[in-house]
């Protein structure tokens, strides 16, 4: 029987509530054997989330505060959900153990990962599964970077002896076993990298939303729900600030060529976004399958006369950035010019440093700084094979009034980037998803 594994957001376990809608949803398909969970998130608008509570906590506890009240405070919510689903287990010793692992400074990932542990041996009992702690079975290498391979032999070979079980997301084990979590949102990882050793033929993510927008709603009135993207096509959109699924959460399961399906907890009947490795359907009527941009880029501009023959002008220039170890994002060029496109965060307090560094290294006729920059990513597999997308695209700025500072088309032409003013961006969105979606 190949496996389902599923992956609940946490607000689709905020409360016992939620947990039965959760339980049904499992138990609907004896596929659905894996099972990944989130903290109890947000019950509603002004609550807190478990895991940022963990962390204040955490926070109170080194600088000596009291952290009685708070922890109560996330204790009473287990404890809440264990009554209310009539369960006889008790977690009593684990907070105990969690309390004074926050003042005996286990460590700030330790704390915060125990909003999923808990939550994981809830399920587990609710349900009937196998309990298995992430720190077992997810591993990270001394550097802090995931080490992918032998997770997944030790996950893999785990799975073998468990028919149905229980994960906690968001952490694993450093070689000395201290705990290590991913970044925010990192149960999606978790979800991923348990659904590559089950060899699962889905990665189920259960969330909020009916699916993938093709445009951040905050901006673009009621965008459609995308049907169907590629996993590049997915990267592209979440590298430029689409949120929904952790971005690193395509990895494992791309090597297995698992198709992910993001889904509604609360609307379990509709049909969500499918993201799979490749797809013979191309949306050639709408072209483009998603819009995601970000703020807060600066571009610091070069130009020489004779830039282009003057071999290694541009390592030496990323030679710069690298000894402050600062990565670039895009690199525009024209005949005698250059701009290098870096985050605003990553250079700040850095930027003198970098512009003497290229005025020593490659002697430019003049070199200036633009902060405020957005960049605004057009991802569309059916690009490809239609004519006029960037026309389409530089129509709907032209008319918005809005002025281009940087192009940039991939070379698998899967994306348009373009980069404007800050001031821009929620206008420059809008524009291009009319011009695209006209219905
Ligand atoms: N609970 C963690 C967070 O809030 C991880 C997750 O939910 O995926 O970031």
């Amino acid at each position: 029987m190949s496996a389902i594994v599923t992956k609940f957001g946490g607000t689709s376990l905020a409360d016992a509530e939620k947990f039965k809608q959760v339980a049904e949803i499992i138990k609907a398909d004896p596929d659905r054997r894996y099972v990944v969970v989130s903290a109890p998130g947000k019950r509603f608008k002004g609550d807190f989330k478990i895991t940022d509570m963990f962390y204040l906590c955490y926070e109170k506890a080194v600088s000596g505060e009291n952290i009685d009240v708070l922890f109560d405070e996330i204790s009473g919510r287990y404890r809440e959900i264990i009554s209310e689903l009539g369960l006889s287990i008790s977690v009593d010793r684990e907070l105990d153990r969690i309390r004074n692992g926050m003042y005996n400074m286990t460590g700030r990932d330790y704390a915060a990962s125990r909003g999923e542990y808990l939550n994981a041996i809830i399920l587990s009992a609710y349900l009937g599964y196998d309990f298995i702690d992430a720190r077992e079975v997810v591993f990270f290498n001394n550097d802090g970077s995931f080490n992918a391979e032998y997770t997944n032999d030790v996950m893999s070979a785990r799975l073998k002896r468990h028919e149905r079980a229980v994960f906690p997301g968001f952490y694993g084990a450093m070689p000395n076993g201290t705990i290590k979590t991913f970044s925010r949102g990192g149960s999606d990882i978790t979800g991923s990298i348990v659904a590559r050793a089950a060899n699962a033929r889905l990665y189920e993510n259960w969330t909020d939303v009916s699916g993938f927008l093709m445009a951040d709603p905050r901006i673009v009135d009621n965008p459609k729900v995308i049907n169907t993207i590629t996993y590049r096509e997915l990267r592209e959109l979440s590298y430029m600030g689409a949120t929904v699924l952790h971005e690193d959460s395509i990895f494992p399961v791309q090597i297995a060529g698992i198709p992910i399906n993001i889904k509604n907890t609360d609307r379990p009947e509709d049909r969500g976004t499918m993201i799979v490795a490749e797809t013979p359907d191309y949306d050639t009527k709408n072209v483009i399958t998603g819009i995601a941009g970000r703020k807060g880029f600066t571009a610091i501009n070069i130009s020489k006369d004779l830039m282009n023959v003057e071999v290694g002008f541009g390592r030496k220039v990323l030679g710069v950035l690298e000894k402050k170890n600062i990565s670039f994002e895009h690199l525009p060029s024209g005949i005698d010019t250059m701009s290098v496109i870096v985050k605003s965060a990553e250079i700040s307090g850095k930027l003198d440093y970098v512009l003497n560094g290229i005025q020593q290294e490659v002697c430019p006729d003049s070199i200036s700084v633009e902060d405020d920059i957005a960049l605004i990513a057009v991802v569309g597999r059916a690009m490809v094979k239609s004519k006029g997308t960037a026309a389409k695209v530089f129509k709907a700025i032209a008319e918005a009034n809005i002025n281009v500072k940087m192009i940039d088309q991939g070379s698998d032409e899967l994306n348009i980037i373009i980069g404007i003013e800050d001031k821009d961006f929620e206008i420059a969105q809008r524009a291009i998803y009319s011009e695209f979606i006209k219905d």
